[in-house]
């Protein structure tokens, strides 16, 4: 037998049984995104390995160990996108976007070579945010707010809010001098992933997962100790603005994200419903790298959710409305089968947001009939030749068990949607 081919370890089929879960996540955030004023843009998967070198930085996680990077068939560096803001950030100095402030989101797959386990995957999609050219509190606050309404659309409660800041570069420069000397005093002590970020990343030390490297930790110099006025009333008029606005959170100064651009604010939404994979938004202010990458110096703020690990929770909730089908068409007999798909479209344009299936194949009454209770429609129409004749449709409730009544071809449509329509 021949061998059957698989899809990549990591990398899924969105199958149809779990589509209408990713797109009532899709429209709810168009629809809250459109409501703030954000506008869409789409970038390539691909785009030169410099780039995330440049912005993600060269010895965090993701540029040392987990892109996909290959080379182009005349020997360029190529990598699939691990995150979208990068990307964002290119597009946005490259077609002159940045002269005025410009509120983005995206969306789709992003490429990470992990190790594959619940809640994280190599090909896994984002929906996310960039702001550019906004310096202030106000706009980190907005895009929390946006945040918590999606939360609100899709009936997901208990997301914690964790928000901490970076202070700026400058501040953070000092602060991680101290850091390194006061963890070096405890190198013995720390876990091996800890100990080889002494020399390249001291700050993500700060988050990790290790029980005896925490308690070192939490005995660090803080960062907040460390920044200077700007900074830190940037910080208290974000706390301040969610306290107005009734969001619960809590300041988390072990918060450090694992990409390199990040300063001031920073934050996440974590869950305790996922397992260890808790953290489904993730985000904060970036306002070096637009500069970073050959732009004007521009402010910038953003963050991104993990797709699988919502539609997780949204599948735990229930809370997605069905797809379901209004009916299904049936027809018995020759000229009925020749007229079915005629109904079916003058059906369709009387009524565009009918879900209309129409049977195809042909087959008995009662053959086709079944597929019709199987397609989870709300109604049969049944046409036969008595039926054409008569100029009529038979339309049976399928979920009500309820009789079939016999409706005039020329008000099918008006009869339908007066029922209700599942896209109601
Ligand atoms: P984590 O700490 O879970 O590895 P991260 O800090 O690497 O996340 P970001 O790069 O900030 O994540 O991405 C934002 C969000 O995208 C995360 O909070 C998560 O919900 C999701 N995400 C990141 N990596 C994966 C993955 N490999 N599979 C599924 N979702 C992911
Ligand atoms: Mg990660």
């Amino acid at each position: 037998m021949t061998k059957k081919i698989q899809a990549i370890r990591g990398m899924h089929d969105i199958l149809p049984a779990q589509t209408p879960l990713w797109h009532h996540l899709e429209s709810q955030a168009k629809r809250i995104l459109a409501a703030y004023g954000y506008s869409e843009i789409r970038t390539p998967l691909v785009e030169v390995t410099e780039l995330f070198k440049r912005s993600i930085g060269e010895v965090t996680d993701i540029v040392e160990k987990e892109m996909y990077s290959f080379a182009d068939r005349n020997g360029d560096s190529l990598s699939l996108r691990p995150e979208g803001t990068a990307s964002c950030v290119r597009a946005a100095i490259e077609n002159g976007l940045l002269s005025q402030p410009q509120r983005l989101w995206y969306q789709g797959p992003m490429f990470r070579h992990e190790r594959p386990q619940r809640g994280r995957y190599r090909q896994f999609h984002q929906i996310g945010v960039e702001v550019f050219g906004l310096a202030g509190p106000d706009i980190d606050l907005e895009v929390i707010l946006m945040t918590r309404r999606l939360w609100r659309a899709l009936g997901l409660s208990g997301l914690r809010l964790e928000i901490n800041t970076l202070g700026d570069a400058s501040e953070r420069h000092a602060y991680r001098a101290e850091l390194l000397a006061y963890l070096e005093r405890h190198h013995e002590r720390l876990d091996e992933d800890s100990r080889q970020r002494l020399a390249t990343n001291p700050l993500r030390v700060l988050d990790s997962k290790d029980p005896q490297t925490q308690a070192i930790v939490a005995d660090a110099p803080r960062l907040l100790d460390h920044l200077g006025a700007e900074s830190r009333g940037h910080f208290e008029q974000l706390c301040a603005g969610l306290e107005a606005a009734g969001i619960a959170y809590v300041h988390n100064p072990r918060l450090v994200r694992g990409l390199d651009y990040y300063n001031r604010t920073v934050f996440e939404w974590i869950t305790d419903e996922l397992g260890a994979q808790g953290t489904v938004c993730a985000g904060g202010r970036y306002d070096g790298l637009v500069e970073q990458l050959g732009g004007r110096s521009t402010p910038a703020v953003g963050f991104a959710m993990g797709v699988e690990r919502l539609i997780g929770l949204i599948e735990q909730a229930d809370t997605a409305p069905p797809q379901t089908l209004d009916a299904y068409l049936v027809a018995v007999g020759e000229r009925a089968q020749a007229r079915a798909p005629q109904i079916a479209e003058e059906l369709r344009d009387a009524c565009p947001e009918l879900r209309l299936m129409c049977h195809s194949g042909g087959g008995s009454f009662k053959s086709q009939f079944k597929k019709a209770d199987r397609s989870g429609a709300r109604y049969a129409l049944v046409l036969g030749e008595s039926e054409l004749d008569a100029g009529v449709v038979g339309v049976k409730p399928l979920r009500e068990g309820l009789e079939q009544t016999l409706v005039p071809l020329s008000s099918l449509a008006d009869y339908l949607v007066e029922q209700g329509l599942e896209s109601d």
